[in-house]
């Protein structure tokens, strides 16, 4: 195929689609790959679309887009064996517009995000996997597919390949990333009637509710569950770094099945049929993972990029705006008629400057911190079960009496003293 495109962008996901839609919505000749039958059917998300990164792309897109739930109440459950300690947040603003988040089944989702890039005029080609750059005078000129006349020819690339880029890293962007920098996540989605999900989450018609699951939902590794509520579908998943599964010897699997039989989880389940299971990578390294995302002819985006913020369970909103940044450069680089990585440059220096590299750099310690001392997790949330289990229950004893009890069941000076230094830690990779 000799057809010269302005540029090419490989992977349909949430940043290979914003890049194709805001590029063929300033003019630019746009293919866009995607190894899948259709755009979402290899993606896996848990679910929380943010409203506000999607608005950037399309203005009240939750108007027409096939969207589950409004999300009103975001619940945290801090899980020891047979209890959990429970918090978060619900307001009646997040129903209504301009509302804060939905969730989504990414297979619908997506291929209605492809469909409006491909009206806006990208060329949309599914079932093709893109196997390297071309690379001429180090300057990437296309790339080579798996089709018969499989080389394709653009002034710059975009790489929207998702976690463990292959194409990024044949460029030398990346190294082979360390089981300590990528999560396993597997989930499951449950078929439940509609109303019946409504009455034992607590929510109105068609609202939404997200629950995290940390500490015995991952066993006590570092990681976190989640249950989220769609249309007629629960979103059941538990995800670890790779670090975690391999030092405990856990199959992912057992860890899901696990979740799903919690005494705290199992009865939002009751009477579901599970009708899908998903198992996908999570990039979780942050900041310090991140491979350089500009080169002559070619940008970054996405999970390609490493761009998840793993403390707030938020990728898909850094894919749209990075692919939606990386748009806006590559119009730039066309006006100027070059696309070096001098000019590209001004991709990464936007990203960075944007909410996507301050979240990454505010946590850029987290994951590894939280990794290094697994106490978080298989010691702190069961005494603090521990301790909310023997204030509530009234058997008599004064509340005095009950604080002090608590207080010594903690362990000598030494162990406080550790659990002070523990919390100041914490607060300072977090801050
Ligand atoms: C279990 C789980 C739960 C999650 N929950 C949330 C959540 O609630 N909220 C949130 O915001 N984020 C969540 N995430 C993260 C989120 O899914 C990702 O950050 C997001 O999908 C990244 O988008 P992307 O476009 O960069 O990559 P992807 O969505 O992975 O898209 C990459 C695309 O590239 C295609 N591709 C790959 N290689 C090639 C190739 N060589 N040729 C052609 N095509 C190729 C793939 O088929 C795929 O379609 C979750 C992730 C997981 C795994």
């Amino acid at each position: 195929m000799s057809e010269k495109f302005e540029c090419i962008v490989v992977g349909a996901g949430p940043a290979g689609i914003a890049c194709a839609y805001e590029l063929a919505k300033a003019g630019v000749k746009v293919l866009l790959l995607e190894r899948g039958e259709y755009p979402g059917s290899k993606n896996v998300m848990g679910g929380v679309l943010y409203r506000q990164m999607m608005e950037d792309v399309i203005p009240e897109f939750y108007k027409e887009a096939p969207l589950e739930r409004p999300i009103v109440e975001q619940r945290f459950m801090m899980m020891d064996k047979e209890s959990a300690l429970t918090f978060g947040y619900k307001g009646m603003e997040w129903g209504q517009e301009p509302y804060n988040n939905f969730t989504v089944l990414r297979a619908k989702f997506d291929q209605w995000f492809a469909q409006k890039a491909v009206d806006q005029g990208a060329l949309l080609v599914n079932e093709t996997v893109v196997l390297e750059c071309i690379v001429e005078d180090g300057h990437v000129v296309g790339v080579r597919t798996d089709r018969p006349d499989g080389d394709l020819y653009a002034d710059v690339v975009i790489l929207a390949d998702g976690v463990n880029s292959l194409l990024a890293k044949s460029l030398g962007f990346h190294r082979e990333f360390r089981p300590d920098e990528v999560a396993l996540a597997t989930m499951e989605i449950i078929k439940l009637d509609r109303k019946i999900i409504e009455d034992r989450f607590n929510l109105e018609q068609d609202q939404g509710c997200t629950i995290e699951l940390f500490g015995d939902a991952t066993k006590g590794i570092l990681g976190t569950g989640f249950l989220y509520t769609n249309k007629d579908t629960l979103s059941i998943g538990v995800g670890t770094l790779l670090s975690g599964l391999i030092k405990h010897k856990i199959k992912p699997y057992e860890l899901l099945e696990y979740v799903k039989h919690h005494p705290m989880i199992r009865p939002y389940l009751q009477g579901g049929e599970p009708q899908e299971y998903l198992a996908h990578l999570i990039p979780e390294g942050g900041y310090y993972s991140m491979p350089k995302v500009v080169g002559d002819g070619v940008l970054v985006v996405g999970d390609a990029a490493q761009l998840v913020n793993a403390i707030h369970r938020e990728g898909s909103n850094m894919a749209m705006t990075s692919g939606r940044l990386a748009a806006e450069t590559v119009v730039k680089a066309k006006e100027e008629g070059d696309y070096s990585e001098r000019v590209l440059d001004h991709y990464r220096k936007r990203l960075m400057d944007s909410f996507v590299g301050q979240d990454l750099k505010k946590y850029k310690d987290a994951t590894h911190h939280f990794d290094r001392f697994p106490q978080y997790f298989d010691q702190y949330i069961p005494m603090m079960n521990r301790a909310a289990s023997q204030m509530f229950t009234v058997d008599g004893s004064s509340k005095k009496e009950k604080q002090r009890k608590i207080w010594n069941e903690i362990g000598p000076v030494k162990e406080k003293l550790k659990i002070a230094r523990d919390l100041y830690r914490a607060w300072k990779v977090m801050k």
